[in-house]
């Protein structure tokens, strides 16, 4: 089954702007989904609403295991099993790459428990995601040390320190050289495949959407106007 369902999704800002329009998209397990389209198609909207960190103003959000999202309980629950990997990776650059992955942690635990020291377990399982990621040996270095590459890796490892079923990423790689995000978009998706959590990122390049992907959704002033495997975007086009 579907670890999250949208159901006619539309969003509509305050100014008017419409950003998504009737969109209905489910995401399954180990599913490694790659969404398109150019600045202003409603990318970061469809990201922010499966997060729920912007509600729908129509249609509806479902998640497994929750149901759908409109008590704060269920809200919160998802938000705590949704790993987050943004363009400009959102670490605190003088904290160590563990501490940052710790952040992950406390995003797992429940509020109260979050406010007690992490215990030694919390130290082994940020430490095993590092190890995931390659950067074991950067485990102290402050973020602010490594290069851009290895930031988003630590982002990496910081989401998957949430134990996620749904990681959501935007924009993942577009301050990296072409190196780095090949590497990031590899790890990604190996992590994401072995874990089987259910993937969506956003990118702007066509080639590492059709390497990477298994589905691509493309999106265009807030529709979807395609949505199936590279495969079939070659023969459409
Ligand atoms: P993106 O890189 O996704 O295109 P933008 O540069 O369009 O992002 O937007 C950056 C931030 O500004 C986002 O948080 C977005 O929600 C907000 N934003 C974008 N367009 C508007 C707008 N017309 N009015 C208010 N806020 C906006
Ligand atoms: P993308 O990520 O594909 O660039 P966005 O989801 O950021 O697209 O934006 C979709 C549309 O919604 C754009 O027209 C943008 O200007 C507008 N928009 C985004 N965020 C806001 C906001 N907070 N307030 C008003 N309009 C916004």
């Amino acid at each position: 089954s579907a670890v999250v369902s949208l159901d006619r999704v539309g969003v509509v800002y305050d100014n008017g702007v419409v950003a998504l329009e009737s969109v209905s998209l489910q995401l399954k397990r180990g599913e490694f989904a790659i969404v398109l389209g150019s600045s202003g198609a409603g990318k970061s909207t469809l990201l922010r609403t499966l997060n729920h960190l912007r509600l729908p103003t129509h249609g509806k959000v479902t998640v497994e295991g929750v149901g759908e999202l409109t008590k704060p309980s269920a809200l919160r629950l998802h938000r705590k099993r949704t790993g987050m990997i943004f363009q400009q990776h959102q670490l605190i650059e003088r904290y160590s790459a563990l501490k940052n992955v710790l952040m992950g942690r406390l995003a797992y635990h429940s509020f109260w428990k979050s406010l007690l020291p992490l215990p030694k377990l919390d130290q082994l399982i940020a430490l095993d995601c590092l190890k995931r990621v390659g950067l074991i040996d950067k485990a102290l270095t402050p973020v602010k040390s490594l290069s851009g590459g290895q930031q988003q890796r630590v982002g990496i490892a910081r989401a998957l320190a949430q134990k996620p079923r749904l990681m959501l990423a935007d924009e993942p790689i577009a301050s990296l050289d072409p190196t780095s995000a090949h590497q990031v978009l590899a790890l990604l998706r190996d992590i994401c495949k072995s874990e089987g959590i259910a993937a969506l990122l956003s990118l702007h390049q066509l080639e590492f959407a059709k390497q990477y992907g298994d589905r691509i959704i493309g999106l265009a002033n807030g529709r979807v106007i395609f949505d199936g495997s590279p495969s079939a975007l070659h023969h459409q086009h």
